[in-house]
């Protein structure tokens, strides 16, 4: 039956105006489009070598007791967590996927009477997460494409200068989805000093296992610095584990206390809890990732040096190219070719592409489709 009602109208304001989030797209969806297979996924910024073995050990016997609630404190999760990078167990709050850390942080610090504040180019979670809730959003413009360091990078000072008296949270996240681009240690410890004590900060370290240089900042660090800091990390990247959803946020007891009063009681499930835990402890898969990515981000290098495809500067997992024209036909044309890599028209780069780095093999099949698909 056709409904009178307009439930647009009612809805919330913020939500009025919300634009929902869009994903990289399924394997299976190409598949049921165009009736193709042996498709290639370089659009979420997955792990191309799969979840930690200990992790797929450790649900199989998490299977064993599904009828029972998990943990709702993740009590051991959160320990290893806490051992692994010295911290105590009152500092970590659990979520499903860090999003859900980052719509805790929303819900818990901002209402239609603050703001928030984020750079351009930023991840696209933050403006969901602060309009769900009424709050206002303040974007800071980012370098501009010309800058010889960090093009497209957040910058810092005019995210300062965008904190006034009612901005609750400031969110970065470092390195930069979908830029790649991240900012040094000397200077997010400076904005971190000059930031008014009751201004959150959120340093949103996704993909922070995945570089390679002892000189870049590790924002866990500053937790004992900064009582107003809160660090977000999640399981969906290098440890290979999106399926499931867990990631977390690391901050004082304080913050973590108010995270909690919001948190749903089980929102990260058992299977989730133990893989997570397993996959913690394997340093083995993980270095093996992290050097994956590093000779995948050297062979994409130099096939941009070769083509003449300018890229953004990045230390992630995902490269993002300048096509120099508009990149949705690129796009559709390279899905055709059964690759499926992420427009990001929505983040107003509408000529780039972010392309996941995946195995050798991976690359050098997404390298030609793209050669093909921009020659035709
Ligand atoms: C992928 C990503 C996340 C992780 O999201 P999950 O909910 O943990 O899967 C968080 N922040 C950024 C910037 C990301 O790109």
């Amino acid at each position: 039956m056709q409904s009178t009602v307009d439930f647009k109208k009612l809805a919330v304001t913020g939500v009025q105006a919300l634009h929902p989030y869009q994903p990289g797209k399924p394997i299976e969806e190409l598949e049921r489009e165009l009736g193709i297979s042996n498709i290639l996924k370089l659009a979420s910024n997955e792990n191309p070598l799969g979840a930690s073995p200990n992790a797929q050990a450790a649900i199989a016997a998490a299977l064993k007791t599904l009828e029972l609630y998990p943990d709702g404190s993740g009590y051991q999760l959160k320990a290893a967590i806490a051992d692994k990078f010295g911290l105590q167990n009152a500092q970590i709050t659990l979520g499903n996927g860090s999003n859900d850390v980052l719509e805790l942080i929303a819900r818990a610090f901002l209402d239609n009477s603050r703001a928030a504040v984020f750079s351009e180019y930023a991840f696209a979670v933050y403006p969901i997460v602060i309009q769900a809730v009424g709050a206002e959003l303040r974007v800071a413009k980012a370098n501009p494409p010309e800058h010889d360091t960090m093009p497209y990078g957040h910058n810092l000072a005019n995210i300062a200068a965008k904190i006034t008296d009612n901005t609750r949270v400031v969110f970065i996240a470092n390195p930069n989805n979908p830029t790649g681009t991240w900012l040094s240690k000397a200077d997010l410890h400076a904005f971190l000093q000059r930031v008014p004590s009751d201004v959150i900060v959120v340093i949103d370290e996704a993909y922070t296992e995945y570089v390679n240089d002892p000189t870049f900042p590790n924002a866990l660090a500053w937790l004992a610095e900064f009582p107003n800091l809160i660090v977000t990390r999640t399981f969906s990247k290098i440890y290979g584990l999106a399926g499931l959803r867990v990631g977390y946020a690391a901050s004082g007891a304080d913050i973590a206390d108010m995270l909690n009063r919001v948190r749903q009681p089980f929102n990260v499930n058992s299977l989730a809890l133990a893989a997570a835990q397993a996959a913690l402890g394997d340093e083995a898969f993980l270095q093996q990732s992290v050097a994956t990515n590093a000779a995948g981000l050297q062979q994409w290098f130099a096939a941009c040096a070769e083509n003449g495809w300018e890229y953004i500067p990045t230390v992630g997992n995902f490269i993002t190219v300048n096509m120099k024209r508009p990149a949705a036909p690129l796009y559709d044309a390279l899905l055709r070719e059964g690759v499926i890599v992420r427009p990001i028209g929505g983040y107003g780069l509408p000529q780039h592409l972010r392309i996941t780095i995946g195995t050798e093999t991976q690359n050098d099949r997404c390298i030609k489709a793209l050669q093909k698909v921009l020659s035709a």
